[in-house]
């Protein structure tokens, strides 16, 4: 069992599992993980139905330190984003894409991230440390307190690849979908991952129906070693396999995401070699605008394509039968992409 020094570390079974070392009634966890994520209180004195011996210990020996809002900015398209300061002093970003029917949080699984693919910003300073289940669902439930409105989707599409922390990740997610706690269901829950292929096919032997997504940018094998440097050990033909098991196992239908980028993966071989990955595969194709603020400061040259390059592409994919569709990239003029709040602060 983990060491129990922050509440948060633990996933719904390492929690009761705590507990009942520390000889309390099962019940006990249910009444601790309502307090924690259903009531979403941020100290332990608020918990009015468990023991004052209970919570001393729980305070001194597990204690519950809420993220600290360090700056927002609203774009003006609506969307929010925010700048968290954990326990340790680590800096993580939530992104919250509000409309009228439902509430979308785009929120992180580690601080920074090891991958260093060539047009992220989040990848330049390389990995602090993974977060823990509930650094994740905090993420939730700041947005939720701020907006006064529950969260309907959650998307694990922020700073770090999540199946690089693949337990805490659907520990997380677990305590989302519980319908005594967050409540979101499983469908509504997705992970976007660069494609790492074991945990794909880990991923497709989970009994819940969670969603995925695969960041894949390219289809040219030179192209993607250039822009996810770090994935070159696992080729395409493998990451293919992998969403071909996962289709079979799960009857589920991942998105691929591409980010265009002018005359890097949007050239007629670029657009033939998705068509081929994307053919017979059960999946949907995600046509994403290159936010130009990624950039790292010593960039590669990327630019955005142009607009009419996705209306073609998408014709192109839809016409052989693949489901495409173009998205909308929101929070641009606040830094939206993963790890540049942070850089505009601290950089
Ligand atoms: S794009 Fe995602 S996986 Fe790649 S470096 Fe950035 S955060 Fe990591």
């Amino acid at each position: 069992m983990a060491d129990p020094s922050r509440i948060k570390q633990f996933s719904v079974e390492g929690l009761r599992s705590l507990l009942l070392d520390w000889g309390e009634p099962a019940f006990r966890a249910n009444q601790l993980l309502h307090w924690l994520y259903a009531a979403a209180v941020d100290s332990y004195q608020e918990m009015s139905d468990l023991p004052l011996s209970l919570r001393l210990r729980l305070e001194k020996e597990a204690p519950l330190i809420a993220p600290q809002v360090l700056d927002k900015k609203l774009s003006a398209d609506g969307s929010l984003k925010y700048l968290l300061g954990l326990w340790d002093g680590s800096l993580i970003e939530t992104v919250a894409i509000p409309s009228r029917s439902r509430l979308t949080v785009c929120f992180s699984t580690q601080v920074g991230c090891a991958l260093g693919c060539a047009f992220c910003t989040t990848g330049l300073g390389g990995l602090v440390r993974s977060l823990d289940p509930g650094e994740m669902v905090d993420q939730l439930l700041v947005v939720s307190k701020d907006l006064g409105r529950r969260v309907d989707n959650a998307v694990a599409m922020g700073e770090g690849e999540p199946f690089a922390n693949y337990e805490a990740s659907l520990s997380a997610l677990r305590i989302m979908n519980n319908p005594t706690l967050l409540g979101i269901g499983a469908r509504h829950l997705t992970v976007s991952t660069c494609g790492l292929v074991r945990q794909i096919e880990r991923f497709a032997q989970e009994p819940e129906q969670f969603t995925l997504a695969v960041s894949l940018h390219s289809a040219v094998q030179s192209t993607r070693d250039l822009l996810m440097p770090s994935l070159c050990n696992q080729p395409l033909g493998r990451l293919r396999d992998s969403l071909l098991l996962y289709a079979e196992k799960t009857g589920r239908r991942p998105s691929l995401e591409v980010t265009l980028m002018d005359s890097v993966n949007d050239t007629p071989e670029e657009v033939s070699a998705l068509l081929a990955f994307s053919r017979g595969l059960l999946c949907h194709v995600n046509l994403i605008p290159f936010n130009k603020g990624h950039l790292p400061d010593a960039g590669l040259g990327f630019r955005p394509s142009p607009p009419a390059r996705f209306n073609e592409i998408s014709a192109i994919l839809q016409r052989a039968g693949v489901a495409c569709s173009i998205r909308r990239s929101r929070g641009s003029d606040i830094q939206g992409a993963c790890g540049q709040l942070k850089g505009a602060l601290h950089g």
